[in-house]
């Protein structure tokens, strides 16, 4: 049996697979504060899941800088602090003795659109999830790109005359316009509850300023919009598009991810699958 853990700000997720073609399981529960507490959680979880056999491997996805020497979390904004630098791979690998895998939950989330979503047969694809913050990745033959420090697309700056965003410390990222925790302080009204189109408008234009960017550094065949923002497309997609357009000849397709809330598990799958 093969274990995908995907750690959130919110809500922690354990998928369980036997072939690593699909997820036969997932148990789903708040996210812990207390790192002991979780653990116990977590491994009962993973216990109760494979009564019947073995785990062969295990992937954990994490909302944050992954420290590749500790593989330990070093840096993570929306997550509780006591999970910051924890041997959460030495604590599972230790139980369950078998493989573990550690890796930034965006970079599995953009894998998971790639191999099972709506990246699928695309050869070098740019991901950006928006949830509380942005997030993003560069997938390339079904594969994370390779990075000395992490893809940061929330962190580049589109406004140089822009607001010092508290997360970073820097002035006018694309994060301080495009994020959960953004739309509320400029609009004033959390993004579930919006319905007005100048709102979206807005947000769309600054969206699109972030995608022209990722679109001529990254040089993809095709781009995703994943996360929770994801799921109200609808209001902003169709004029994101446009207003890329206005910027850049000739763009990729932009489009919204296939598995919503659901493919940083599929990332890990097709990941164990790819590292057996
Ligand atoms: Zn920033």
């Amino acid at each position: 049996m093969y274990i995908v853990l995907d750690i959130g700000g919110t809500s922690t997720r354990i998928a369980s697979s036997k072939k690593l073609k699909t997820i036969d399981k997932i148990d789903k529960f708040s996210t812990i504060r207390s790192f002991d507490l979780s653990i116990k959680r977590i491994t009962a979880s993973i216990e109760n899941i494979t009564q019947e056999g073995k785990t062969q491997g295990i992937i954990i996805g994490l909302p944050g800088t992954i420290d590749k020497k500790t593989r330990r979390l070093a840096r993570a904004p929306d997550l509780f602090s006591s999970w910051i630098h924890k041997p959460l791979t030495n604590i599972l690998s230790k139980k369950f003795n078998c493989k573990i895998f550690i890796k930034n939950d965006t970079d599995l989330g953009g894998l998971g659109e790639v191999a099972f979503g709506a990246g699928k047969g695309h050869k070098i694809v740019g991901y950006y999830a928006i949830g509380t913050g942005l997030g993003g990745t560069r997938i390339v033959n079904k594969q994370i790109d390779v990075f000395s420090r992490g893809f940061e697309p929330g962190h580049q700056i589109i406004n140089i005359h822009g607001e010092k965003w508290p997360s970073c410390g820097q002035y006018g990222c694309l994060e301080s316009y495009v994020s959960g925790r953004a739309f509320y302080k400029n609009y004033g009204i959390q993004a579930e509850n919006c319905k007005n189109e100048k709102i979206w408008n807005d947000f769309s234009k600054h969206l699109a300023q972030g995608i022209v960017n990722g679109i001529v550094l990254w040089s993809p065949d095709i781009f995703i919009i994943g996360g929770g923002f994801s799921q109200r497309a609808h209001l902003f997609l169709k004029q994101t598009r446009e207003n890329v357009k206005k910027n850049r000849f000739n763009p990729p397709p932009i489009v919204k991810s296939k598995l919503g809330d659901k493919s940083g598990l599929y990332g890990g799958l097709h990941f164990l699958k790819t590292h057996k």
